[in-house]
């Protein structure tokens, strides 16, 4: 029987690549609930063709358009974020993709747990703003959180087989993002054209400027956190151009373990799915013959403030990362729409910091007001 998955943020770019993976592996995995944000004409184009069971639309106002292009199909269709979180744990499924981007997949993500799914996760935001209490939850509720984050399936893929207490640290690697080298003065010129224009990754447009104010890759230290339970003081960062070693481990021993592969994120995505087996892909490696170099640089995070951001709030603990993720939210939301200028959004997150970073944070409830007020707050500035 095939694997039953679930895909929250198919209309994305993870979400699109799963849904190929399905497409060339039918007889492995099939699609139970597609589900999106606002982007009804894909969600529309992507049940006719794979025919689940559930969709779901975010935008309540695109109900309608929904419904009535499926008419004719036996698809069940609902809209709005309540719907996402019922069916990130429908019985039906066996597996949840969590492809949303930012916040609004920390609910389903919970959802998703709780039902005790299997979960892959993409939407690091996820574990940036709550990561101690998925964390525990996936304990509590004994479900796997299998990571698609490219780093960090490189990090999985090495840990197999291994004991936590062997590891002596974790190096997570960098691609360095458009504006590698580049002075804190030249940073203050740059476009959003010139932001989106990643060297390496094709990705969604979030992401994407996050991976030039390395913000990305200080998240992703906050992911690794919480994915393998290790303090901070055992997470590296290497800027690593070619983006071919995907992350290492190494152990008590001094050996080091690298996970290398062709840029590609099906290849972690289907990992991901397939795991504890791997399965026969297409996407194969170009042969280790036609790799010249492999070089390495430390990061630097007195030119990425948003890198050190994230090192001081992983410390700090507590609402700080919340507060963090919200502003930075807003920050690329309005960059992306020429409302603010790409230096800005560090001094937005450095700002709403300082206001809000000491917030107590007791459990969800108060992660969900933070999250608000840190928006509101933001807007305001802007
Ligand atoms: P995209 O922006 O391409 O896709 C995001 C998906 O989430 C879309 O389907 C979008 O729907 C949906 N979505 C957005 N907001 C909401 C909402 N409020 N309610 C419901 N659905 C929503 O992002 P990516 O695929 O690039 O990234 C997804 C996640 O994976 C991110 O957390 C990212 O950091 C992580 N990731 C991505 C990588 C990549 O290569 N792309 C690599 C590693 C991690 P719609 O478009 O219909 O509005
Ligand atoms: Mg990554």
């Amino acid at each position: 029987m095939p694997q039953k998955l679930a895909i929250l943020g198919s209309t994305g770019s993870i979400g699109q690549q799963t849904l190929d993976i399905c497409r060339k592996h039918k007889d492995q995995f099939t699609a139970e609930v597609l589900t999106a944000g606002s982007n009804a004409d894909l969600l529309i184009e992507q049940a006719v063709e794979f025919q689940p069971d559930t969709v779901v639309i975010g935008n309540e106002n695109l109900y309608e358009n929904v419904k009535n292009a499926l008419s004719s199909h036996p698809i069940k269709v609902f809209a709005g974020a309540k719907s996402i979180e019922e069916v990130a744990g429908y019985e039906s499924v066996d597996t949840v993709v969590l492809a949303m981007v930012g916040f609004s997949g920390l609910l389903p993500a919970i959802s998703a747990i709780k039902a005790r799914r299997k979960v892959a996760l993409a939407n690091k935001e996820v574990l940036v703003v709550a990561g101690e209490h998925i964390s525990k939850l996936s304990q509590e509720y004994k479900v796997p959180i299998l990571p698609i984050d490219s780093e960090h399936s490189a990090i999985f893929q090495c840990l197999a087989g291994e004991r936590l207490q062997d590891v002596d640290k974790i190096i997570l690697t960098a691609s360095g993002g458009p504006f590698r080298g580049y002075t804190k003065e030249q940073l203050k010129n740059v476009t959003l054209e010139q932001a989106l224009a990643h060297p390496v990754w094709k990705m969604g447009s979030k992401i994407t400027i996050d991976s030039a104010t390395m913000m990305n890759k200080g998240f992703e230290l906050i992911e690794a956190r919480w994915l393998f339970n290790l303090p901070p003081e055992k997470i590296d960062i290497l800027v690593h151009p070619q983006s071919i070693i995907h992350s290492m481990v190494q152990f008590v021993d001094g050996s080091i373990k690298a996970q290398l592969s062709k840029p590609d994120m099906r290849l972690p995505i289907i990992y991901a799915l397939s795991y504890p087996q791997r399965i026969k892909a297409d996407f194969q490696n170009s042969g280790m013959a036609n790799i010249h170099e492999l070089t390495f640089e430390k990061a630097d995070t007195s030119t990425f403030g948003h890198l050190q951001m994230a090192y001081d709030v992983l410390k700090a603990g507590g609402s700080a990362p919340c507060v963090l993720n919200a502003a930075n939210e807003i920050a690329v939301d309005a960059f992306l729409n020429h409302k603010i200028a790409f230096s800005d959004m560090e001094k937005l997150l450095d700002k709403s910091l300082s206001i809000f970073a000491g917030r107590k944070s007791a459990g969800i409830e108060d992660l969900l007001e933070i999250d608000k007020e840190v928006r509101v707050f933001c807007k305001k500035e802007i």
